[in-house]
């Protein structure tokens, strides 16, 4: 059942979050939460098939095509999840303060549940920060206990790009116009201060990042290269960077600690 895992998480009794109810509606809005947990990030969401198609975005979205984001791809939510903005209390799932940071209308580039279902979805947006084409793309990756749930976000070259983009240059709401503290109030805040310092030490787990985008990135060389991807593919065992790339499910993992 749609929106099983989002209910499962949380106690509606405990978190002023919305209830889990499917949407009917075909609308494409999409929404990005600036959302401040034991580590900040930025969930994207999508309108489509009823609820919205949620990702996790450590670094948050970019106007630069450079920026290949990671997007860990997280349960579905409501569609009323669209103007959330508030604090999850201490004690519930996804505790912290939550800002719409964006909100707009999308549109696929091809057709949406296909291409969602390949890994390799394609769309423009049309919202009060963000615009212009992109895409997300699932990947394969090493990251130490994956989940197979790694997506990259990635802006396309058009004339919404701004190169050497910076988010932080962006930090009110756009529904009220607030800032994080703001959303927090005050005595709120000074707890989200002590839990950012505890998230540190993140050298190892950009090191995967970087092999997963330099391999999806070597892909997409090859498959515009077919007489090279051929012979790569005659008489030769997988390439060990790909053979690699995909985790086998009963290999040992290095255990990560935990945030
Ligand atoms: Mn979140």
């Amino acid at each position: 059942m749609a929106l099983e895992e989002y209910k499962r998480k949380r106690d509606f009794q405990r978190t002023p979050e919305p209830p889990p109810k499917v949407g009917k509606g075909e609308r494409r809005r999409y929404v990005i939460q600036k959302h401040r947990a034991s580590r900040l990030h930025y969930d994207f969401r999508l309108e489509m098939e009823g609820v919205l198609k949620s990702w996790a975005v450590p670094k948050g979205p970019s106007l630069d095509p450079a920026d290949k984001r990671l997007a860990m791809q997280v349960e579905d939510h409501p569609v009323s999840y669209f103007d959330f903005e508030g604090i999850i209390p201490p004690g519930n799932y996804g505790a912290g303060t939550v800002m719409v940071w964006d909100v707009g209308t999308w549109e696929p580039e091809g057709e949406a549940h296909t291409t969602l279902q390949k890994g390799d979805l394609k769309f423009r947006l049309e919202g009060k920060k963000l615009k212009g084409s992109f895409a997300l793309v699932h990947i394969r990756s090493r990251r130490p206990g994956s989940k197979g749930n790694e997506w990259l976000l990635i802006k396309h070259r058009d004339a919404y790009v701004q190169e050497g983009y910076d988010i932080d240059e962006y930090d009110r709401s756009a529904l009220t116009g607030r800032t994080m503290d703001e959303i927090a109030g005050d005595a709120g805040s000074a707890e989200w201060e002590s839990n950012r310092k505890a998230a540190s030490g993140r050298s190892r787990k950009d090191d995967w990042l970087a092999e997963s985008i330099a391999r999806a990135d070597a892909k997409k060389r090859q498959s515009k290269t077919p007489t090279r991807a051929k012979e790569a593919r005659v008489g030769h065992p997988p390439k060990s960077s790909h053979a690699k790339g995909t985790l086998k499910k009963n290999s040992p993992q290095r255990k990560r600690p935990t945030a």
